[in-house]
């Protein structure tokens, strides 16, 4: 469904993603894990062209993403991105915040928005909260909502680029469990976490990235229990 095929970017002097080869199938869920600075978060913003690459392909669905143009923003509404920080509208109420890429992008009336929002709302457990202000809510409320919010798009992928890394501990579960029954329902997703117990639970592949390299990929049994790199073994004996 995404192929990146010797995907290359710098930034300046630094060679942030350097000839990334990377398939994800329609269904497969796709953890990525890595040191700080290893390309993450430039690998996701890649994949929806937030950020531009140097060379390579990148292509969604069997179409190759445009560099530009209406064909790219197309494209870029079949992804759904979820960020650490909320990125909700401020002076939008939650229901405002589902439906408003309905009716806008996806041409849909008010109504259908609205009753597919209150839908999806309900879906990730903040159905009570539609006509608040993203600031009413808990960090943990905001980003199921911002789930939702990409969810209304209906995208073809889903990216989670450390979707709890700002949450407070006990907000962090809730969100998870929400992924978690995304990715049991079928979404095809990349997630960039640190929840290793998501990792070993909810992913197929587990995504080794280094110094802008994919390193090392495995199913998440593969990997927790024999990586294969020295980078692996050194990344896992500092978080586990
Ligand atoms: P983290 O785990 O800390 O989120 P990451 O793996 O997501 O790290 P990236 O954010 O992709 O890493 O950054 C990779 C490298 O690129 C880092 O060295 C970072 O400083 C650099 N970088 C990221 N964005 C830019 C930018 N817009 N301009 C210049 N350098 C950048
Ligand atoms: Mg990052």
């Amino acid at each position: 469904l995404v192929v990146l095929k010797n995907v290359n970017k710098h930034f300046g002097a630094l060679h942030v993603l350097q000839d990334i080869d990377l398939t994800i199938a329609r269904g497969e869920v796709v953890v990525v894990i890595g040191p700080s600075g290893s390309g993450k978060s430039t690998l996701c913003r890649a994949i929806n062209r937030l950020e531009g690459i140097d060379s390579g392909s990148i292509s969604l669905d069997g179409k190759p993403l445009p560099a530009e143009g209406k064909e790219l923003a197309r494209l870029r509404a079949d992804v759904g991105m979820v960020f650490q920080s909320f990125n909700l509208f401020a002076h939008k109420t939650v229901l405002e915040n589902v439906t408003l890429g309905q009716i806008k992008v996806r041409k849909k009336s008010k109504a259908e928005a609205e009753e597919k929002a209150r839908a999806l709302l309900d879906r990730v457990g903040v159905a009570t909260q539609a006509d608040k202000y993203p600031a009413q809510l808990s960090g943990g409320q905001q980003q199921r909502v911002a789930i939702a919010r990409a969810l209304a798009m209906e995208p073809k992928v889903m990216l989670f680029d450390e979707p709890t890394s700002a949450l407070d501990p006990e907000m962090i579960n809730e969100v998870l469990e929400v992924m978690q029954q995304l990715a049991r329902d079928g979404m095809t997703m990349v997630v960039v976490t640190h929840e290793m117990g998501f990792a070993r639970s909810a992913a197929n592949r587990v995504v080794f990235m280094a110094d802008g390299q994919i390193v090392e990929q495995a199913t998440p049994d593969k990997f927790f229990t024999a990586p294969r790199s020295d980078r692996a073994k050194d990344f896992l004996s500092k978080i586990l």
